[in-house]
């Protein structure tokens, strides 16, 4: 650790507990040390024990697993997928990939997600210049889900599955049921940053056992069932290490713990800086949905400050304190300059008056008394 990290209140850091130790040592101890192994399988387990999926796949990221499940939706050149404009980069760079090209749709203001109204407008827009979207990504931004009753009765209705990037979500629910398990894919990441982590790695789950054997195809280079290397599809090197898996095991261990505790962190924001009339807490939770609030997230309101987000977030880099903007919206990136968008507004303002705060499992009262009295200093007349 660095001397000036040592007071420093970081976004959101791993945080690891005592098992994953245990995990990683057994993997060298019986020279588990592939992409293959038993805390692959144990890790891939425990996912599908704690989401309800059938089947898991753990891979090398996030990114890589929506990069498999565009390619199991049957996304190639030429293709258009319809994709939240509000979310990260990583969400639409495997449309790229596939040679496809983005259709963005604007966020609505209750959960920051997908607006089922703009969804329809865009489909139905798409469906008179001809071009019907093969797929459609759901993100629930911030663990926070969306509106999933709506979005999916019009996926239905005009008959183009889902892929659910689940990515921020883990531990989140919508009536009853875990994120990720509602799209034909899901997809977690295990990011360092994420609500658990196996410093970096993802999972594709999927109740369609013909799905999950192609994943582990393509996965390992498409190596056709034959003794030497026969290749009839272009394949990728995107499973797990047995290694990381085994931080997995560990993390997976405490999954709900992270999962209260980042909650918690929210609420207590949100009742100890209730006074502060600049500050707006959001997104809030829609009928049904139950979110991970694995970022607390905020926006200021400038009928009561005359301070940005940027002015913001560098006065807590005076206090050593790390708080990073929204997402910058897709639509408004110059990677996608070209790519048609619906709408814009709301994600628009979202990232001109947003920004997220220290939401670590780990936070102490101490360390949120911090940050409050930071906010405080700047946003308080
Ligand atoms: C983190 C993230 C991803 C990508 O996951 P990686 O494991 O970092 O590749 C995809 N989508 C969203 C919304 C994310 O936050």
């Amino acid at each position: 650790m660095l001397s000036q990290d040592y007071d420093r209140i970081f976004l959101s850091p791993p945080h690891l507990g005592r098992h994953e130790l245990n995990y990683v040592h057994k993997a060298i101890e019986d020279n588990w040390v592939a992409p293959a192994g038993p805390n692959l399988s144990g890790f891939e387990q425990d996912i599908c024990h704690y989401t309800g999926a059938a089947h898991c796949i753990a891979l090398s990221s996030g990114t890589a697993a929506i990069h498999l499940g565009l390619i199991l939706l049957g996304v190639g050149s030429g293709d258009e997928v319809l994709c939240p404009s509000f979310t990260f980069v990583a969400t639409a760079n495997p449309i790229l990939y596939q040679g496809a090209t983005p259709v963005f749709v604007d966020s609505e203001a209750i959960t920051w997600n997908m607006c089922p109204v703009r969804l329809r407008e865009a489909i139905e827009d798409r469906l008179r210049l001809g071009k019907k979207p093969k797929a459609l990504i759901l993100v629930h931004l911030y663990g926070m889900p969306a509106q999933l009753q709506q979005l999916q009765a019009i996926a239905e209705f005009y008959d183009i599955p889902i892929l659910e990037d689940a990515a921020e979500a883990l531990g989140a629910r919508y009536d009853g049921r875990r994120l990720g398990t509602f799209g034909m894919v899901g997809v977690f990441s295990f990011n360092g940053n994420k609500i658990i982590t196996t410093s970096g790695g993802g999972a594709l789950v999927t109740n369609k056992a013909e799905w999950a054997e192609q994943t582990r195809f393509l996965a390992t280079q498409a190596k056709d069932p034959a003794p030497y290397y026969q290749h009839s599809a272009v394949g990728y090197n995107y499973r797990l290490s047995n290694i990381l898996a085994g931080i997995g095991r560990g993390q997976m261990e405490l999954i709900d713990s992270r999962v209260k505790a980042r909650r918690e962190i929210y609420a207590w924001y949100q009742k100890n800086l209730q006074d502060v009339a600049a500050l707006q807490f959001g997104p809030t939770e829609p009928a049904l949905g139950f979110s991970n609030r694995w970022l607390s997230t905020i926006t200021l309101d400038p009928a009561h400050t005359t301070a940005t987000p940027e002015q913001v977030r560098q006065h807590l880099e005076t206090h050593n304190i790390e708080s990073r903007p929204l997402w910058k919206p897709l639509h408004q990136q110059p990677l996608f300059a070209q790519a048609p968008s619906y709408g814009g507004e709301v994600s628009a303002d979202l990232f001109a008056r947003g920004l997220c705060l220290p939401s670590g499992s780990a936070m102490t009262e101490t360390e949120l008394r911090r940050v409050a009295g930071a906010l405080r200093e700047i946003l308080l007349p």
